[in-house]
């Protein structure tokens, strides 16, 4: 559940693998209108969290005057960047744009005292950039290859990688396998470093082995 108090405690920074966003039961994916992103992890969100009872919550939709992002100059600069790196794979196929709006509602301005518009996209595009989640798994030979890895082994490597401990949330393949679908790393208040999650959603990757779909 949510709620829409002001106030938060640490952010999660929420990337996506997208060959898991496409290919469940209930998802259709469609590249965006300016072409194939790269192969790799994209942002889902930068989202504010509470570190207290009740586990669980977090703050959304808060009350923002705000102008939509694509009317702000200085997010403009960040969509050539926020395209390669913040793709909506939803159909039908769009500029993204939508998403990056949805994500700046629903979570960013409930940070909005302590990021800007402008610094919400810019914070989350650093942070995509200097945690490269897929060179870490790659280096520790775990590959989008089909195949099935431990989710223990999956979380060390991304671990060791950025020396940050992380969450990785499951979703469920066409065939009822658990599959690697986000990394969650975290954030400290201010959008300065990593840190250590001080919380971490319920498991959902309920198997020993999770599969790592190509893409
Ligand atoms: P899902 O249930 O698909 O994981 O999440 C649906 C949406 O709820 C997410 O895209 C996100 O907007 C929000 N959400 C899920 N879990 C969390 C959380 O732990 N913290 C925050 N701030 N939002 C979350
Ligand atoms: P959440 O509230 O779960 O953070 O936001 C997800 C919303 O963004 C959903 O309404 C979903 O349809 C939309 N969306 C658009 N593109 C994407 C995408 O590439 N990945 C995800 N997870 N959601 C997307």
């Amino acid at each position: 559940f949510a709620s829409s108090a002001q106030g938060y405690d640490f952010f999660y920074f929420v990337q996506q693998w997208p060959g898991s966003y496409c290919n469940t039961n209930n998802q259709r994916c469609c590249y965006p209108i300016y072409g194939k992103p790269p192969s790799g992890f994209g942002i889902h969100g930068l989202w504010p969290n509470y570190n207290r009872p009740p586990y669980g919550a977090y703050p959304q939709n808060c009350y923002s005057n705000s102008i939509p992002i694509m009317s702000n100059r200085q997010v403009s600069g960040l969509v050539p960047n926020l395209q390669t790196n913040w793709p909506s794979w939803t159909c039908p196929r769009s500029d993204s744009s939508n998403f990056w709006q949805h994500e700046w509602t629903k979570h960013g301005t409930c940070s909005e005292a302590v990021l800007s518009q402008y610094d919400y996209f810019r914070v989350s595009l650093q942070f995509k950039q200097s945690t490269n989640i897929l060179q870490c798994l790659i280096t520790a030979g775990i590959l989008p290859n089909g195949r099935y890895y431990t989710l223990a082994s999956v979380t060390a490597a991304i671990e060791k990688c950025i020396r940050h401990t992380i969450y990785v949330k499951c979703n469920i393949d066409k065939w009822g396998h658990d599959q690697l679908y986000e990394v969650y790393t975290c954030i400290n208040k201010s959008g300065t470093m990593l840190i250590d999650c001080p919380v971490l959603p319920t498991p959902t990757c309920l198997s020993f082995w999770i599969r790592f779909p190509s893409f």
